[in-house]
């Protein structure tokens, strides 16, 4: 009998891709015999948000233009309230990560079905996965139930994305698959799914960086981030993320900022203990992973040291303490110096190797 089964799960759903598509939004809401939609969406997606309004017309029940990040309850709270005046029976989602994670609070409280149009590189649309916060402390649950049924990626919504956040999305993205990559829970099809995520992001990036405004190149970045997407919805994620979840819980730090700054630096750590994910990285980026990531994190316009983030250096060891006494499967054993050091040297911004 074997000792090792791989499990492999799939989740269903629905997607479009191509410019253009979410002027299919309407007729997807069709497809899914709903006729009271909520509409939500955050400021920066309100010209495609209008023109959805304007398709679905005496379909739109409500809008709510509110998500905010992490999710917070008493965000949840209101717009539930919208949900139940306007008696809305499905929710479609125009945003990033922020109004995604709302419309998966309002599906886990009603059942409602889901259309996400995302307009960052984050992924949750194919995730089963709801992290939600009250009072400064976030709780996440797992259900396939919360995976929107239809997900739309139109890359002309991705083209307002400024370089800045551009950059930090996609390297968050990035960070997906690399760690599905080393994830015990790895199977062939996240493999390959990680294999190719890694070697586009790499190569779509620096065209996107080049010119913010090349539609192509948007949509290469936005169907490799697809991929990552699906590589943290099916495989279990290491040091990176728990990092990211510790730091970024503890001093409420940006999202997608921060794992740009830490990646490379997890990499570096994890390079002796995962030959194999490295030697998949290098066939997709021709070069040094490490280096390239690296090189992408240093050339960031923001902050590229936990420093600059305002992370107190004499919290660090304490935060390697947490982290170790309950570590997250990964690659390489973790121990409170090994942590350490890797956040000193995230903390100082020096170059991982
Ligand atoms: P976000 O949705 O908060 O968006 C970040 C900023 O970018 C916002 O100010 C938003 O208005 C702006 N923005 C978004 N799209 C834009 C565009 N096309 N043009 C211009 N501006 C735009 O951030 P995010 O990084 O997409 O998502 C982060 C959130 O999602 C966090 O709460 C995180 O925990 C969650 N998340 C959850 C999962 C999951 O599987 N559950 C996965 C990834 C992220």
């Amino acid at each position: 009998m074997s000792t090792s089964i791989t499990i492999h799960e799939t989740v269903a759903s629905r997607v479009l891709t191509g410019r253009g598509a979410v002027d299919h939004v309407p007729q997807e809401v069709g497809r899914l015999g709903t006729g009271r939609v909520l509409l939500v969406a955050t400021p920066s997606a309100k010209a495609a948000a209008d023109r959805v309004a304007q398709g679905l017309g005496a379909r739109l029940a409500a809008r709510f233009d509110r998500p905010a990040a992490h999710t917070p309850v008493a965000v949840t709270a209101e717009a539930m309230a919208v949900v139940e005046a306007a008696s809305a029976d499905c929710v479609v989602a125009i945003g990033g990560g922020s109004a995604i994670g709302l419309s998966k609070a309002v599906s886990a409280r009603t059942g409602m079905p889901q259309i996400a149009v995302p307009t960052t590189y984050a992924g949750s649309e194919v995730t089963p996965v709801l992290g939600e916060t009250k009072d400064g402390v976030k709780t996440t649950r797992r259900d396939p139930a919360l995976v929107p049924g239809t997900v739309v990626y139109d890359p002309d919504l991705t083209l307002t994305l400024p370089p800045g956040l551009t950059r930090t999305s996609a390297v968050n993205a990035l960070a997906h698959a690399v760690e599905a990559l080393w994830s015990p829970t790895a199977s062939p099809v996240t493999d390959a799914l990680a294999t190719e995520a890694v070697g586009g992001i790499l190569t779509s990036l620096p065209a996107v960086l080049d010119d913010v405004a090349d539609p192509e190149a948007r949509g290469r970045l936005q169907s490799a981030a697809w991929l990552a997407g699906l590589c943290l919805a099916q495989a279990r994620m290491g040091l990176h993320h728990q990092l990211a979840h510790v730091l970024g819980g503890t001093f409420d730090l940006p999202h997608a900022e921060l794992h740009t700054l830490l990646l490379a630096h997890v990499m570096a750590f994890n390079r002796p203990a995962a030959p194999e994910a490295f030697a998949r990285m290098e066939r997709g980026t021709g070069g040094d992973p490490v280096v390239a990531v690296s090189d992408l994190a240093r050339a960031h316009d923001g902050p590229t040291a936990l420093a600059d983030l305002g992370v107190p250096a004499d919290a660090l060891r304490g935060i390697a303490e947490r982290v170790a006494a309950a570590p997250y499967p990964n690659p390489r054993p973790i121990t409170v110096e090994g942590v350490a050091g890797l956040l000193d040297g995230a903390w100082h911004g020096r170059v991982p190797g």
